[in-house]
C-alpha cells in the first residue's frame, strides 16, 4: 500500500507519457507505468523512476480492452490502495486521407485514443469518488482543436477527449476531482519522427518542436501543482495555434 499519492500514467514506456511519469515521480508520487508491448522501454523508464526514490511498477495492458483495463486497475488497487492522479496519455496515429481511410484505421485510433479514456476513467473515477479527491489529465492534441489533414480519425478522437474533459470536469467537481486536458503541438517522439520537421518548424512561432518535458511540465502543473483549475485545455505548442 502507498503512503505517497499515486499516479497512473497510460502509455508511459516512451515519449510524452514517460516524461510525465518522471515529472510526477520527481514531485513525490508513486507511479504505475502502463504500456502496450515495449517491455524494454517500460523497464528502462521503471528503473529511472525507481532511482528517484518512489515506488513504481510497469503494467502491460491494452487501454482499448475493457476487461484488461478492469483487471489491471484491480491489481493496482491491491498493490497501491489508491489512485490520486490519472494521465490518459496512451495514443496512436494511423494517418491517411479520409477518402482512403479504411475502417481498421478509423476504429484503431478511436478505440485506442478515445474509447480508452472511457475504459480507464470509468473505474478510476469511482475510486477517486470514494477518496473524495483526484486529478485527471487527458492528452488531447492541437489536431482536436483545429483539425489536421490526413488525421480525420485522430482529430475526431482528440476533439472527443476535449468534450469528455469539460463534461467530466462539471460532473466531478463536487467530489473534489479535477479534469483537464493538455493539447500538445508537434513533439519530438517516435510518433513524429517521420514527419517533415523543417516544414513544421517554419509554421511554429517559437521555431522549434516541443520536447516531451515541455508537455510533461504542463501535465504536472494541472495534475498536482494547482488545486483550482478544472475543465481547461492547455495548448503547449510553441504558439502554433493562436
Ligand atoms: P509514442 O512515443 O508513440 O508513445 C506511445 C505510448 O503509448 C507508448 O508508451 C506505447 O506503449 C503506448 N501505447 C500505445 N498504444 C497503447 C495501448 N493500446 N495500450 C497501452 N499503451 C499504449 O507517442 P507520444 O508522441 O509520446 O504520444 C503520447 C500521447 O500524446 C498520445 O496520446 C498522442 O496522441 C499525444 N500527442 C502527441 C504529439 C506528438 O507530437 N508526439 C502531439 C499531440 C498529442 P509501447 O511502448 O508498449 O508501444
Amino acid at each position: 500500500m502507498s503512503e505517497n499519492k499515486v499516479a497512473l500514467v497510460t502509455g508511459a514506456s516512451r515519449g510524452i507519457g514517460r516524461q510525465c511519469a518522471i515529472e510526477l515521480a520527481k514531485a513525490g508520487l508513486d507511479i504505475i507505468i502502463n504500456y502496450a508491448g515495449n517491455e524494454e522501454a517500460a523497464n528502462k523508464t521503471l528503473e529511472e523512476i525507481k532511482a528517484l526514490g518512489v515506488k513504481a511498477v510497469a503494467k502491460k495492458f491494452n487501454v482499448a480492452d475493457k476487461e484488461a483495463v478492469e483487471a489491471a486497475i484491480k491489481e493496482i488497487m491491491d498493490e497501491f490502495g489508491r489512485i490520486d492522479v490519472l494521465v490518459n496519455n496512451a495514443g496512436i496515429t494511423r494517418d491517411g486521407l479520409f477518402m482512403r481511410m479504411n475502417e481498421t484505421q478509423w476504429l484503431d485510433v478511436i478505440n485506442t485514443n478515445l474509447n480508452s479514456a472511457y475504459y480507464v476513467t470509468n473505474p478510476v473515477s469511482k475510486i477517486m469518488i470514494k477518496q473524495r479527491s483526484g486529478s485527471i489529465v487527458n492528452m488531447a492534441s492541437i489536431s482536436g482543436i483545429y483539425g489536421n489533414m490526413g488525421q480525420a480519425n485522430y482529430s475526431t478522437a482528440k476533439a472527443g477527449l476535449i468534450g469528455f474533459t469539460k463534461a467530466l470536469a462539471k460532473e466531478l467537481a463536487s467530489r473534489n476531482i479535477r479534469v483537464n486536458a493538455v493539447a500538445p503541438g508537434f513533439v519530438q517522439t517516435d510518433m513524429t519522427k517521420d514527419l517533415p520537421q523543417e516544414a513544421i518548424i517554419e509554421r511554429i512561432p517559437l521555431k522549434r518542436l516541443g520536447e516531451p518535458k515541455d508537455i510533461a511540465l504542463a501535465v504536472k502543473f494541472l495534475a498536482v501543482d494547482t488545486d483550482y483549475v478544472t475543465g481547461q485545455v492547455l495548448s503547449v505548442d510553441g504558439g502554433l495555434v493562436i
